[in-house]
């Protein structure tokens, strides 16, 4: 389950999701927030009827903006409506920002199951976080680090961004010293995007906004994996790295195309699929604004932005490829025969030859795929031949 709470301090200029700035978010718009989840939740549950819950994620915005109380109440509700997998624990993660994260309440969100905190820390430089529009400092990325460490949460998961404004090879190479001093289980590293309609683009119209080479960027991204990969944290997917057996669950599911239920603005679903109606699953979006998802919600009328989208064959073969080619493991072509009734090669032979001739892809005898390490520098190039 992803849960989206739309909340941040304010709002940095490079950021695209569904986010408003309130702080301070007040009790009031935070209880009528947490009731329209609830609300949603038991709405939508039985098109998962029978399943049982692997993850829940709390991403944003800025979770930590909520009170531990409120986090607990959807944590309840959650496992009240979908039993726990016998197979695994369920991991339940709580996205937290440095600059607003009260650390006393670390241990009340620990107590109220949440077992891995994702810091958006960016950088340990500055200079750098000050480019970026970030609301705290170095200072307090190493306070809160340390706290959720004290809190014992048992996974610890940190993001960056590089290729920034500004950043130089050795800013990178100072923060991922950093990283490594804090022996995180999980880090997620995003080379820096110029998204459509952010203060950023118009800055970079206007030519005020100074990113780093292509050179230097493809450089920093071979260093990162580098560096990690020499303290044990390996690349899996990517933007993702990990220690051994602590790869993201949830972000997994997406990867692999399993069911995730999304509740609250912009949220995304992924529904199973329903016999002969939708084989192939279907995928539905919120309304990204909270006040008409919330009336939405409130009035029982709709808080989806559009009606569903039903999966074909062939967006979801197209999917099933591009997605598994996200994971360094990549497309099983067994797998994908059982689902989809023939190999990749089969539906895709002209793109895959190109992409070898590219040296972007490997293939191997059975018709398994994966990317090389340049076809992980162009991904994007890749994925959108499958599209
Ligand atoms: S803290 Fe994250 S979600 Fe919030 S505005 Fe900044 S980038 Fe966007």
């Amino acid at each position: 389950m992803y849960v989206h709470v739309p909340f941040c301090e304010r709002v940095c200029p490079y950021c695209d999701f569904a986010v408003i700035a309130a702080r301070p978010l007040t009790r009031e718009l935070e209880d009528r927030f947490v009731a329209g989840l609830l609300v949603e939740l038991e709405r939508r549950a039985p098109a998962f009827d029978g399943r049982r819950l692997a993850s829940l994620y709390f991403g944003g915005g800025t979770p930590s903006l909520l009170h531990p109380e409120s986090v607990e109440r959807v944590v309840e509700a959650v496992h009240r409506a979908f039993p726990a997998s016998p197979e695994a624990a369920v991991e339940i993660t709580l996205e937290v920002n440095p600059s607003t994260l009260e650390r006393s309440r670390l241990p009340d969100f620990r107590s109220a199951g949440v077992a891995r905190v994702s810091v958006g820390v960016q950088s340990f430089q500055d200079p750098v976080l000050k480019r970026l529009g970030r609301a705290h400092g170095a200072a307090e990325a190493h306070r809160t680090l340390a706290a959720c460490r004290d809190a014992g949460f048992p996974s610890l998961s940190l993001d960056l961004i590089y290729a920034a404004p500004g950043q130089s090879a050795g800013d990178l190479e100072r923060d991922l010293a950093e990283v490594t001093s804090f022996a995180p289980e999980h880090v997620s590293a995003y080379e820096l995007s110029v998204e459509a309609g952010t203060p950023f683009a118009l800055a970079r119209e206007r030519g005020q906004l100074e990113l780093p080479a292509e050179d230097v960027a493809l450089a920093m991204a071979r260093n990162l994996e580098e560096r990690l990969a020499a303290a044990g944290i390996q690349r899996y997917e990517i933007s993702s790295y990990a220690r051994p057996g602590c790869e993201a669950v949830h972000n997994t599911r997406y990867w692999r195309r399993r069911p995730v239920l999304g509740i609250g603005p912009s949220a995304v679903s992924t529904d199973p699929p329903v016999s002969d109606q939708t084989p192939f699953g279907s995928r539905r979006r919120n309304l990204p604004a909270v006040v008409p998802w919330l009336e939405g919600i409130e009035s029982g009328s709709a808080a989806e932005a559009s009606p569903p989208e039903v999966f074909d064959a062939a967006t979801a073969r197209g999917e099933a490829v591009f997605l598994a080619l996200r994971e360094l493991r990549g497309l099983d072509a067994g797998r994908f025969a059982g689902e989809f009734g023939a190999p990749p090669r089969q539906f895709f032979a002209a793109e895959i030859d190109e992409l070898r001739a590219d040296g972007l892809v490997d293939e191997d005898a059975d018709g398994s795929l994966r990317l090389t390490r340049p076809g992980r520098q162009l991904a994007d190039t890749v994925f959108v031949r499958f599209v």
